[in-house]
């Protein structure tokens, strides 16, 4: 049985004093949940505020993205070891909004997650088609590459140590939930090709994610599909009563 995983991500969201009451209010209501992983990714600004507020606690925070250099002459990039040293224990990779707003690839996704497993973080890779991808009756190919690309130039061991998240575009941010059965098809398809790429048993112990307007309301749906493994979920983790009432869908 694979242990579940529920991240939020916060994208360019909350101050400091925000992000204390965040953990604040937080805390008290996940204290009992020992079913999952729990994971924030605030933005870099906030890294330091939630380690500290989350001290103690078992929620562990996560970067939301990280250079693929370890360091050097290159303005606005944050390190993996920086990260790892202000007390990060996950790192978002591949988001599509650093996709597609930033027009990350496939390489930059496979150096990054190289970046962030040789600094001892663990890298949730993020794949996922656009509507018209969908549409166009792409989606297979297009995890099938972005799997190949990125967590498929990995070595087993290397492999061994990642989570990943199917996030379909067409459901991020939009209030568009892919259904359970989607999400699960989309899921099978990439344990599919984790065991073609390394091995049945790396494949069946992958961990892999569902994000896209995860609520309150549809986790119990999505989380009963055995082929999903948890959420990374954006808007309704910057809400502490309802990241929470996510996080205890049990
Ligand atoms: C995300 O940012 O990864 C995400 C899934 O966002 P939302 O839950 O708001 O769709």
């Amino acid at each position: 049985m694979r242990r579940r995983v529920i991240a939020g991500n916060w994208k360019m969201y909350k101050t400091l004093a925000e992000t204390r009451a965040f953990f604040s209010a937080f805390l008290p209501l996940v204290s009992n949940a020992k079913h999952c992983d729990i994971a924030v990714a605030p933005p870099f600004t906030a890294l330091s505020t939630a380690v500290e507020a989350a001290k103690g606690s078992s929620v562990a925070i996560a970067g939301q993205n990280v250079s693929w250099s370890k360091e050097g002459a290159f303005t606005g990039e944050v390190s993996a070891p920086m990260l790892a040293e202000v007390g990060c224990r996950y790192v978002i990779i591949g988001h599509s909004e650093r996709r597609q707003v930033f027009r990350e690839t496939d390489d930059n996704v496979a150096k990054k997650t190289l970046m962030a497993l040789s600094s001892g973080l663990t890298p949730i890779v993020c794949l996922g088609e656009t509507q018209e991808e969908r549409d166009a009756g792409l989606a297979e190919e297009v995890l099938s590459r972005q799997f190949t690309g990125g967590p498929g130039a990995l070595t087993a061991e290397e492999f061994s140590r990642i989570l990943i998240a199917y996030e379909p575009v067409w459901a991020i941010g939009t209030g568009r939930t892919a259904t359970p059965e989607i999400a699960a098809e989309a899921h099978s398809l990439l344990r599919r090709c984790a065991g073609e790429n390394f091995s049945v048993h790396l494949a069946s112990a992958l961990r892999i994610l569902y994000g896209g307007s995860v609520k309150p309301d549809n986790i119990q749906g999505l989380m009963a599909q055995e082929e999903l493994d948890g959420a990374l979920v954006g808007g309704a983790s910057l809400d502490a009563k309802s990241f929470a009432a996510i996080v205890n869908f049990v």
